[in-house]
Order: C-alpha cells, then sequence, then structure tokens
C-alpha cells in the first residue's frame, strides 16, 4: 500500500485490486478520521497508518460500494468508532433495497452499525471534524476547507491530470453523476482527490469542459 501525501491534514493510502483502490486519513487536532476504508484487505493495514498519525476519532464513508466499505470491519473489529454515511445510502448497505442499478440487494454492515452525519435545521450536513460533508446523488463527498481538498470518492475517475467520468458500472446515472460535479465549482478546491485515479489539481481550469459533456 502506498501512503502518499495529499496535503498537510490529508494523506490518501493506494492500493491496487484490478484498479486502483483508495483510502483517506484526515488528521484532526486531536485525532485522526478515515474516509472509505477499501476492499477487505486493506482494512488492517489503513488501521495501522491512521494510528500512526494520531487516535482514531471515526470513519467517514462516500458511499455503500463493497470497494470502500469492505476494510469496515477489519477496523471495527480492533477499534469501536462511529460511521458515518448519507442517511440515503444505509438501506442499501444493510441490504434493505438494492443499490441503484443493481438487481439484487446486498447485506453488507449489520443493522445499526452506520449512522447518517447530524443536519443543521436547513437540511445541511454538519461538519465531521474538520471536513464538510456535501451530499451529491448517491454519494457524499468531503471538503476539507483549510487544506482546500475535496475528498470526492467515486465522483470521478482521472487520466493524465484530466478529470474523467465515474466508471460506467459503478454508477447508476452518469448524467446525474457529472452533473454533481458542478460542487467544483462551488467549493474551488485547490485538489480533488479521487479513489480509482490519480488526484487533479487546480480543478477549477477544465471544470466547464467537463460538465459540457452532458
Ligand atoms: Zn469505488
Amino acid at each position: 500500500m502506498k501512503v502518499l501525501k495529499v496535503s498537510p491534514h490529508i494523506y490518501k493510502l493506494e492500493s491496487w485490486f484490478l484498479l486502483k483502490m483508495s483510502a483517506w486519513i484526515v488528521r484532526d487536532d486531536d485525532g485522526v478520521y478515515i474516509v472509505d476504508t477499501g476492499m477487505e484487505f486493506m482494512g488492517k493495514r489503513i488501521l495501522k497508518e491512521a494510528e500512526k498519525l494520531g487516535k482514531l476519532k471515526g470513519i467517514l464513508l462516500t458511499h455503500g460500494h463493497s470497494d470502500h466499505v469492505g476494510g469496515l470491519k477489519k477496523i471495527l473489529d480492533v477499534k469501536k468508532v462511529p460511521v458515518y454515511v448519507h442517511k440515503h445510502e444505509i438501506k442499501y448497505m444493510e441490504g434493505k433495497e438494492p443499490f441503484p442499478g443493481r438487481k439484487k440487494a446486498q447485506s453488507l454492515v449489520p443493522p445499526g452499525l452506520v449512522q447518517p452525519p447530524e443536519e443543521s435545521d436547513g437540511g445541511a450536513l454538519k461538519n465531521i471534524g474538520n471536513l464538510i460533508p456535501f451530499h451529491t446523488p448517491g454519494h457524499v463527498v468531503y471538503y476539507h476547507e483549510k487544506d482546500r481538498v475535496l475528498i470526492s470518492g467515486d465522483l470521478f475517475t482521472s487520466k493524465k491530470g484530466q478529470l474523467k467520468p465515474p466508471i460506467a458500472m459503478f454508477t447508476a446515472n452518469m448524467e446525474e453523476a457529472i452533473e454533481s460535479a458542478r460542487i467544483v465549482k462551488q467549493l474551488n478546491p485547490h485538489i480533488v482527490s479521487i479513489c480509482h485515479g490519480d488526484d487533479v489539481e487546480e480543478p477549477h481550469k477544465q471544470i466547464d469542459k467537463y460538465l459540457a459533456q452532458i
């Protein structure tokens, strides 16, 4: 597993299993958060790297697909910490309904294990540590304001420094997914950090072209 420093507070852990698989560790004032947990075989190592940097305070998920929640059990077997994902994803992860675009329901976590981030009165998701969650359809992305890094999970892939659409096989509604990239215009991050690809710097320079695909 490769450990890359994305920014002063954010580390990306990269593995390969047919394609690049990543998870993130985000340092806070008094501990660390893990964002996504990769495949099952990545869980132990993610926890080890996280604990080198501080006390684990919680786990945040961008969405419920198995390549993002696979390592969860291995981590929770050792550390009991809260796990957060958007409320809309929980029914799919618990196997109550199939993920959009899939035929069969798949139970990936026991009921009650994963909780939604708190919401303010206006419905916006409250910060978890220094990360601001933003919900896009089928996804949560996490923005670190100080480092200006957008942890984007599967919202994009990339090629040679260019933002590319998410993997079609794992994307229920491609038009909606591309439209969700508008969040980059709103937040203007310095870096978009990508699960199944290399990170992209200064994404504002290419976001209009990206959005013009639809
Ligand atoms: Zn993925």
